[in-house]
């Protein structure tokens, strides 16, 4: 039977790392589908082209690869608005379904974290949780990551990014961000990275001792 983890929440909750951390312990690949909303947005920067332009963001995103991924700097403040700008586009959103399911239909499994695995991409998952923490908490957490990027941005600007991101996320749409039918909620508001993770395996564990819950393959 196939084993598929989905993880779903908002920017630094901390759930990238604690899907990493689930697929490491598991044995599972991993995809951070975060990494795909990016790569479009800042394709489409360094094209001149705008995030706001559904068609150009669509005909960017068919042509994304995971391959493509890697050559590409994704991790930056501006590669994340531009993600969840382009992000709204419903185009995009369809012209990266596949790419996503197929990941998480390998044999044996898989790990995917964003924002809507539970719900779109992955919605017979065997397992899913919704990571999340408080936007000053997490705010404070990716301040601390853009500094190690070398990015020295206001803490205040870094929430103001936080909730504005939340805010189109999750009011979007198209697969707004939102927790599935299903989902064990982790928050991680006080917790710190070994704590996450050891709260996240028991859900795992939880929801393997309960055995299958849907048509996982
Ligand atoms: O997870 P990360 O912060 O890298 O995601 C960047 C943006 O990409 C999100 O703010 C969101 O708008 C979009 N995204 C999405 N669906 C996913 C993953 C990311 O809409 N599954």
């Amino acid at each position: 039977m196939s084993f598929v983890i989905a993880v779903d929440g908002p920017a630094a909750s901390g759930k990238g790392t604690v899907a990493q951390r689930l697929a490491q312990a598991y044995g599972l690949p991993y995809l951070d589908t975060g990494l795909l909303y990016r790569a479009v947005g800042v394709t489409l920067i360094e094209d001149g082209l705008s995030l706001d332009d559904p068609e150009a963001a669509e005909a960017a995103a068919r042509v994304l690869c995971l391959e493509t991924l890697d050559q590409l700097d994704l991790r930056g403040r501006m590669a994340g608005e531009a993600a969840s700008r382009v992000a709204v586009h419903p185009g995009v959103r369809a012209a990266l379904l596949e790419l996503q399911r197929g990941f998480a239909r390998q044999p044996g499994g898989a790990v995917l974290d964003g924002r809507d695995i539970g719900t779109v991409i992955a919605p017979d998952a065997t397992v899913k949780i919704y990571v999340t923490a408080s936007p000053e908490v997490r705010a404070e957490r990716r301040w601390k990551q853009l500094a190690g990027l070398g990015e020295q941005v206001a803490y205040d600007d870094v929430l103001e990014d936080i909730r504005k991101r939340d805010a189109r996320d999750g009011g979007r749409d198209a697969a707004p961000m939102t927790m599935a039918e299903g989902a064990q909620l982790l928050d991680t508001t006080h917790m710190d990275i070994e704590a996450a993770t050891d709260a996240a395996r028991r859900i795992v564990e939880a929801a393997r001792a309960a055995g299958p819950t849907g048509a996982q393959g």
